[in-house]
């Protein structure tokens, strides 16, 4: 049995600096090379393009075509570096210090190259479960792909039982984080003379009533965190960050948009806001405004909806990951991932990657070649428990 050793590993991680995947750009180059590369090891392979045909998500398949498969799953795309102060080119790798430097080396190539030299020695195995690989694009900006994908694995009827999101948490086993729900809302009122504000709809006026709504919401959430919660803070929270409308002092605002953002602990605190939302505009806001003017409006434009992971009693993911690291504990954490799409289509999620969310999306990002070797050290216990 070939064991993936870390030159190995190395070596694929500079390929995979190398294509600037920035979210905003295209991943299909990168996405090339990966299908070839699985390809090569006679992986079943199939790609998701997005709807313009410039993204795509890649599932890769070793092993048996049958349910209860096991998946390495990961994003693509990387943060921009725009504006950033990097010592060296962000997108050629160096190594210094023990540590490999580079965009994306740690979120999440580090865990991509670990996942592509486990899989040179998994092709060569005989493999009793199936081993899946999900690399995903536009992680960093919505999660949009793996809410494509999961989607695409249900229509296929793919149905592995763990997944397990190689995000960097140093290794640390994690079970749980938050959601994080993201909207604007456009408020369409209608301009008339400061000076008649009766004739006119003021966007602006609506759109504060929304926003002292969403606050109140947001205390109430407060007050309803569950006993005993790792989270912090406790509660799942509401925050409004940025707002802008009106044409000037003296006329009455014709628009406003309200961004602002919810992370629920559990799946109801969203629906509590949605409920309560939709009672506001549809029962007060709307008909006041519509009683002025027919054209006047609300409408939320969902730019994501990144389930939270939730804690579950039973966990297949979470057993699979203490016997493959030797970690006899789990932990939450406060940023999000993929891991709660994966949970929300049956699939038992854990999170579990190399290098540390510190140096995530900074300049100078950076992964510890130790790290790397503790992930292939657990990838390939993994890879044991599939033959
Ligand atoms: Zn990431």
């Amino acid at each position: 049995m070939s064991v993936a050793t870390i030159e190995d590993t190395k070596q694929i991680l500079d390929q995979l600096v190398a294509f600037p995947t920035i979210s905003h750009d295209s991943n299909l180059a990168m996405l090339d090379y990966l299908a070839s590369f699985f390809g090569q090891l006679g992986a079943r392979v199939f790609l998701q393009h997005n709807k313009d045909g410039e993204k795509a998500n890649l599932f890769a398949t070793l092993g048996p075509e049958k349910d209860g498969g096991v998946v390495l799953s990961g994003h693509s795309d990387v943060v921009p570096v725009e504006g950033q102060n990097w010592s060296s080119d962000p997108f050629k790798m160096v190594e210094r210090d023990g540590r490999l430097y580079g965009r994306g080396t740690c979120d999440m190539k580090g865990f991509l190259a670990c996942c592509l030299a486990t899989a040179r020695g998994a092709a060569e195995l005989n493999l009793v479960r199936p081993l899946h690989f999900a690399f995903t694009y536009d992680e960093e900006v919505g999660c949009f792909g793996a809410q494509a994908l999961v989607k695409e694995l249900a229509r296929r009827n793919f149905r592995p039982s763990v997944a397990l999101i190689g995000e960097p948490t140093m290794m640390r086993v994690i079970e749980g984080h938050k959601g994080c729900y993201e909207y604007t809302t456009n408020f369409v009122g209608l301009e008339g003379h400061g000076s008649q504000p009766d004739l006119g709809v003021n966007a602006i006026e609506y759109a504060a009533r929304f926003i002292t709504h969403l606050m109140g919401l947001g205390e109430k959430l407060k007050g309803q965190a569950m006993a005993g919660s790792r989270f912090d803070p406790p509660w799942a929270t509401i925050q409004v960050g940025r707002i802008f409308g009106g044409a000037g002092r003296n006329i009455i605002a014709g628009n406003c948009s309200v961004e602002w953002e919810m992370r629920p602990v559990q799946r109801s605190d969203a629906a509590l806001v949605k409920e309560s939302l939709d009672t506001l505009i549809n029962q007060h806001l709307l008909p006041e405004m519509k009683a002025v003017s027919h054209s006047a409006g609300i409408e939320t434009i969902v730019v994501g909806e990144v389930e939270g992971l939730q804690v579950v009693a039973q966990s297949e993911a979470r057993d699979i990951l203490y016997e493959i690291t030797g970690a006899n504990g789990a932990d939450v954490v406060a940023f999000g991932t993929e891991a709660g799409l994966f949970q929300e289509a049956g699939i038992s999620a854990i999170i579990c990657g190399p290098g540390s969310i510190e140096q995530a999306h900074k300049p100078n990002e950076f992964v510890d070649i130790d790290q790397l070797k503790s992930c292939l050290k657990m990838l390939s216990r993994l890879q044991s428990k599939l033959v």
